[in-house]
């Protein structure tokens, strides 16, 4: 199969563009395309053909369900078969945006979509090229990021090629994407809800709106022995090639420590890697250094993360030590996604 690749601004939305997706989508293909968190692979979520393909060219496991993409609250209503009060309040204040909710599904999604579960998930993206592919493809479209399964998720247009490009239809390249860490998903089928997957929406920002949320206990314990609630997070996800240990403790320790590990591991023969921050990025002395953003605004963190775990394994890297980041707000994404690409290996370092 030949991928086609079309580009496409915000500002100056070709319709001819769009409405090649539409038709794609609708008769069963396959379409890349951004959304505000990574870029996603698209295919028709109520045809169960077409959802089969999205697993075909990921090489996704089959049990691993799809979120569902709406651009409207009058879809929802269609593969939801209850929107509880707090549904419908989270739904107002953060959709269109970057979080997923899952509902009891109706009879018009296939268990191929939902890797046979009777919930499904769903979200509202923002971002305005989704948006209108959505619509042009019917409406419901099945979006799981546009990357061979076990890769680091795709931030840009070149990503999906890398990965997908001779397995998929198009590929719209709508630049890079804002917030680079996948959705918070949020579970409404269990009261309190609660949080499979940490994203850009925090705790903090649902509970201010609908009191208390639980967290999914095997993210918060990446010893434990239990499967997480979302099938999809027991993979090793989001992982480079390189071998990657994240490093925690006081920072200047960490930086000491890792300056430490590259020259040894250096004189070895190791290709060494390392991700600092603008705080830190001038105190290491060897390695492959790169800087992922700085500590002041974590988002700038989240959105150089995918990326720059690709860059190490374009460099041919070996061994990436990398700092690691906080756990309030979006840090928690960062931190989750890091830890997931390390398969835990941490290193705490002690002063
Ligand atoms: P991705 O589409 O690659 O961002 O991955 C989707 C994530 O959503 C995976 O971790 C899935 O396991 C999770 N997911 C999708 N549908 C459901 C569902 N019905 N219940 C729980 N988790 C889900
Ligand atoms: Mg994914």
């Amino acid at each position: 199969m030949k991928t086609i690749i079309e580009q496409l601004s915000i500002g100056q939305m070709n319709k001819a563009t769009i409405k090649k997706a539409g038709d794609i989508l609708k008769s069963g293909g396959l379409v890349a395309f951004p959304t505000e968190t990574v870029y996603g692979l698209g295919a028709d979520a109520l045809n169960e053909e077409a959802a089969k393909k999205i697993y075909a060219a990921k090489g996704r496991p089959s049990d691993n369900p799809l979120i569902v993409h709406v651009a409207d609250m009058e879809a929802l209503a269609i593969i939801a078969e209850t929107i509880s009060e707090k549904a419908a309040i989270v739904a107002k204040e953060f959709w269109p945006g970057p979080l997923t909710m899952i509902f009891k599904k109706t009879s018009a999604v296939p268990m191929g979509t939902t890797g046979g579960l009777n919930t499904v998930a769903v979200r509202m993206p923002n971002h305005p090229i989704a948006r209108e592919i959505i619509r042009a493809g019917g409406g419901y479209i099945a979006a799981p990021s546009a990357n061979t399964s076990g890769r680091p998720s795709p931030t840009e247009a070149q990503h999906v090629k890398e990965d997908l490009a001779g397995k998929i239809d198009l590929l719209v390249d709508g630049g890079t994407v804002d917030i680079g860490v996948e959705s918070t998903i949020l579970d409404m089928t269990v009261e309190p809800p609660m949080i499979l997957r940490p994203g850009a929406i925090t705790k903090e920002m649902l509970e201010r709106l609908i009191g208390e949320v639980a967290v999914d206990k095997t993210l918060i314990d990446p010893d434990s022995k239990k499967a997480p609630k979302a099938p999809g997070m027991k993979y090793r996800h989001y992982a480079p090639k390189a071998e990657l240990t994240v490093l925690e403790g006081e920072l200047s320790q960490v930086v000491k420590e890792i300056n430490r590990l590259t020259e040894e591991k250096t004189a070895q023969g190791f290709k060494v890697g390392i991700i600092a921050t603008e705080e830190t990025v001038e105190k290491y002395c060897a390695g492959n250094v790169k800087c992922i953003g700085t500590r002041e605004d974590e988002t700038t963190v989240a959105g150089n993360l995918y990326g720059i775990l690709r860059d190490f394994d374009n460099d041919g890297t070996d061994l990436i030590f990398s700092e690691a980041f906080s756990t309030g707000g979006i840090g928690s994404a960062v931190m989750n996604r890091l830890l997931k690409a390390a398969g835990q290996h941490v290193v705490y370092v002690e002063e």
